[in-house]
């Protein structure tokens, strides 16, 4: 059966509204990303008819491909690991590019953004569980290079993203989500470095990473349905 994508929209964004609430966190703390990796721009336009203007995707070719079939109104975050080669690319179709993992690429996106002139928003990437299948910076890592982040001017870093281990219950990502928050708040208190942004949470998680402090979650399955193959 197809999914009924504005029902799905509906009741995610309630659940959003629920966790908030219930967290104290004032009402549209939360931006829902919309992830429509692996979907067609047909189902895309499904999600803006319901009002869903901010999407993600995870691959630049697949993006390239898409993003021009659809509205200029709406807002593309890159989720996925980027790759030094489709930077210009990515700089010219992604609003914020979420999940920059070294500073060699920060350092590649402001050498770009700089021919480009453009000054790209963009997250930083952490490894909270320190799998090594992931890509991030470690906690350690992002610490001893905050210096050498602050120096790419034209980049700015407004936040953090982690994508925690799979896992059966929504309640084992939540002390990943708590140690990114508080990571963050530590960055912030020992650099005087804002970061008002965490993106935290995908389909099986999203009402705890709301709880716990997302201002992003990202969520596909709940949406769209299983992804298709590719
Ligand atoms: C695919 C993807 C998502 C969405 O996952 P769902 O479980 O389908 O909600 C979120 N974040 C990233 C980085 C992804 O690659």
């Amino acid at each position: 059966m197809e999914p009924n994508i504005a029902e799905n929209l509906e009741s995610v964004r309630a659940g959003i509204n629920e966790s908030e609430r219930r967290s104290g966190r004032p009402a549209g703390s939360v931006e829902l990303i919309a992830v429509t990796k692996t979907h067609p721009p047909e189902v895309v336009r499904q999600a803006v008819e319901a009002g869903q203007l901010l999407f993600g995707e995870n691959r630049v070719q697949e993006a390239k491909a898409k993003i021009p079939e659809l509205p200029a109104k709406l807002r593309w975050h890159l989720i996925g690991h980027l790759q030094s080669n489709k930077i210009r690319p990515a700089l010219q179709l992604f609003e914020v590019i979420q999940g920059v993992d070294s500073v060699e690429l920060l350092n590649e996106i402001q050498r770009i953004a700089g021919d480009l002139g453009l000054f790209p928003r963009v997250l930083l990437q952490v490894n909270v569980a320190g799998e090594s299948s992931k890509f991030g910076f470690s906690p350690q890592k992002l610490l001893s290079q905050v210096e050498q982040i602050s120096r790419a001017d034209r980049v700015q870093v407004e936040g953090l993203m982690a994508i925690p281990p799979l896992a059966p219950s929504p309640e084992n990502s939540r002390r990943y989500f708590v140690q990114l928050r508080e990571f963050r708040d530590r960055l912030e208190m020992e650099f005087r470095f804002p970061l008002p942004h965490l993106s935290m949470g995908m389909s099986g998680d999203y009402l705890v990473a709301v709880e716990e402090g997302a201002t992003y979650v990202r969520v596909g399955t709940a949406i769209f349905g299983e992804r298709r193959a590719k």
